[in-house]
């Protein structure tokens, strides 16, 4: 099979506030990012890209002094953004600055940095988009294995696929990346959306360590505002439960009036109480319904203010740049 020739290869490296670890997260991924040119695997003009998220700390300091070295690059955001911002800044970054292929890898290296040599050899034999699979998850905390299970369960649940597993450690080629501009979307939730993009795939497995130094930057509170960006983000679900729950006690309410009408004939009620608790229990079902409904629509709108590409052509016979565009 032909394979792709060698491709200039970005690593890019999300920062908040790790000026800890920085040092050693750079000197290890030069020293990768050097391995795979002298094998011959990636070109010359290779580079790391640092991207700033608004540290508090030395970290902008430390990228910039790293940044006199010819093949390292920093990128500073005007504050925090989020980490899944920032991976976009710098894929971006790469890619205008002529990436031919982009590897996103967290800053504390609990990511394997020696996958991204198998990762660059799925993208010689054709692949467009490449997983890191965590195949154990033995070094993180008992609290982290817990959450994390959940929160993919979740996700699952409310109709977001995700590869299971698999974090922000990816490789995307250029076309990927071009695809995945395409998302207008402000939420963004990149473990969602890049399944989306579909194209060539394959995944890679590696072993998940321990943060090399510092703490990690997603507390319980980061994480579950993460879990609900990503649930609200990709799936109108919860807006069906609400409908689903009106449907359910409008059911109940008939039970209920059964209830009423047989404690009325036994004679132990007051006068009007009968009236007043049926009303209660089938108005609260009618407007929940309603309520579910008009959910719906607001979702519909809410899917379609994103604006997402509504397909993503693979290729044509004819592979110009104007019958790529989805648009319209
Ligand atoms: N990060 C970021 N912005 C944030 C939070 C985190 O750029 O607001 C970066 C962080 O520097 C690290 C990566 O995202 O490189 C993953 O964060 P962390 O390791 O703390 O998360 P965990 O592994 O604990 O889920
Ligand atoms: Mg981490």
């Amino acid at each position: 099979m032909k394979e792709r020739k060698r491709p200039i290869l970005y690593i890019v490296v999300p920062c908040f506030d790790e000026e800890e670890v920085l040092p050693e997260t750079k000197r290890v991924l030069e020293e990768e990012l050097e391995k795979l040119v002298q094998k011959r695997q990636i070109l010359k003009k290779s580079k790391l890209v640092f991207v700033d998220d608004g540290s508090r700390d030395g970290t902008w300091g430390l990228i910039e002094k790293f940044s006199r070295e010819k093949n390292i690059e920093g990128v500073k955001l005007s504050r925090n953004f989020g980490h899944q911002a920032a991976l976009l800044a710098g894929l971006n970054f790469a890619r205008e600055n002529g990436a031919d292929a982009t590897v996103t890898i967290d800053a504390d290296l609990q990511d394997d940095p020696r996958v991204i040599r198998e990762m660059v050899e799925e993208f010689r034999r054709g692949a467009e988009i490449v997983f890191g699979v965590r195949e154990s998850r033995e070094t993180d905390t008992r609290f982290k294995r817990g959450t994390a299970r959940g929160f993919y369960k979740l996700m699952n649940f409310f109709g977001a696929k995700t590869v299971p597993d698999s974090a922000d450690f990816r490789l995307l080629s250029r076309r990927a990346v071009e695809e995945l501009e395409k998302f207008k979307e402000v939420n963004l939730f990149l473990r969602g959306i890049v399944p989306e993009i579909g194209l060539k795939t394959a995944k890679v497995e590696y072993k998940r360590g321990k943060r090399v130094a510092g703490k990690s930057k997603y507390p319980l509170r980061k994480m579950i505002h993460f879990a609900a960006e990503g649930i609200t983000s990709f799936s109108t679900k919860p807006i069906k439960l609400v409908f689903l729950a009106g449907a359910l006690i409008s059911l109940l309410s008939a039970g209920v009036l059964v209830y009423a009408v047989v404690v009325k004939l036994l004679g132990q009620t007051v006068s009007g109480w009968t009236f007043i608790i049926v009303s209660i229990w089938l108005l609260g079902g009618a407007q929940m319904i309603a309520i579910g409904i008009i959910g719906e629509y607001i979702g519909k709108i809410y899917l379609e203010t994103k604006g997402r590409p509504r397909f993503i052509v693979e290729k044509t016979t004819r592979s110009s740049r104007a019958f790529r565009s989805s648009r319209k």
